[in-house]
């Protein structure tokens, strides 16, 4: 006689489950041009933030321990001042201000409350891959630093932080060497990587480009960052989107902590469908750490991968964003 009752009890569980889950931030959206928006006075009220705006095109929300700044027609987002690039830019209405569904779950949502989304994130093994190698150069200056020994050096130097750490890490070449794109994702998964993190340096037709970036696998059915409205996005599902969520937490510890410990511009959280992202076996991000291109470079950024210990900043940045994420899924199990 039991058993039907704990059947309904069970079901009703599900049920409740399932109407709470969307509910479950507790923010009510609207349809606005064929598309699923929160108001940001729905986001305010859910995080307990007050609402100020800092300048006619700019609202910002903030509580105790987050502030969060949007601008009117835009995609970039500052989350505690780390900037964000968002999937849709941030509409205004009147007086009202509204952003995508999905920018509100799957950017602001893991950036602000990590620890809700980690808790089930592998934190025993860590991946570096340095990109490039052998008959690779990767992007070049007009001083001949190639962007492929720049990467391996500063890959190296985040292996040491961490391992003085206590860390477990590999790195998927250790050598002046070839590597195929599909083998790094491959050689991660053979090493049960619990985070993969592909370290590169930038190109740019334009010289006075610089600055640091950090790319996350974009979500499927939206644009990646850098070709926003070019034509329809994919909507393939890539082993990677497993990890939408903690790709997002891990993206901007990372980009936080770089521009934290190089005080380089900030270029952003963005978005790709780049081989080593879509095929991740784990939570994975791109940091691309300066701008490289021969007769053409960035001279600060040049100057600053030249330095030995401005590779070690940019390794300090990458090893405190790895150390924070880990600290995070580290929090989320604990709860
Ligand atoms: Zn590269």
């Amino acid at each position: 006689m039991r058993q039907p009752r704990r059947i309904l009890f069970l079901a009703v569980s599900l049920l409740t489950a399932c109407i709470a889950l969307p509910t479950r931030a507790g923010v009510q959206t609207v349809n606005l041009r064929g598309k699923s928006y929160i108001p940001l006075q729905n986001i305010a009220a859910y995080y307990g933030m007050t609402a100020s705006a800092p300048s006619r095109k700019r609202i910002r929300l903030q509580n105790k321990w987050n502030q969060i700044e949007f601008q009117t027609d835009s995609r970039s987002l500052w989350i505690n001042g780390t900037l964000v690039s968002l999937n849709e830019p941030t509409l205004k209405l009147g007086r009202k201000w509204a952003i995508n569904v999905a920018d509100f779950n799957k950017t602001i949502e893991p950036a602000v409350r990590p620890k809700q989304f980690l808790k089930t994130a592998g934190i025993r093994v860590v991946v570096l891959d340095p990109g490039h190698g052998g008959d690779d150069n990767g992007a070049s200056s007009p001083r001949n630093v190639q962007e492929k020994l720049v990467v391996l050096d500063v890959a190296k130097r985040v292996k040491k932080r961490l391992e003085a750490a206590g860390i477990n890490v590999e790195l998927t070449r250790e050598s002046d060497r070839a590597m195929a794109l599909s083998s790094r994702c491959s050689k991660a998964a053979a090493l049960n990587a619990d985070l993969f993190v592909s370290i590169h340096a930038n190109s740019a037709a334009n010289r006075k480009v610089r600055g640091i970036e950090t790319f996350i696998l974009s979500l499927p059915g939206r644009y990646s960052s850098n070709s926003y409205g070019d034509s329809t996005p994919s909507l393939t599902v890539n082993p990677g989107n497993r990890y939408d969520l903690a790709n997002m937490a891990l993206g901007y510890r990372l980009q936080q902590n770089l521009i934290k410990a190089t005080g380089q511009e900030d270029r952003g959280v963005k978005r790709a469908r780049f081989e080593v992202l879509r095929d991740a076996p784990c939570p994975a991000a791109l940091v691309e750490v300066a701008f490289l291109v021969a007769f053409l470079s960035n001279a600060e950024d040049e100057a600053m991968v030249i330095d030995a210990a401005g590779r070690d900043r940019i390794a300090r940045g990458i090893a405190d964003g790895i150390t924070a994420y880990l600290t995070d899924a580290k929090r989320a199990k604990e709860k």
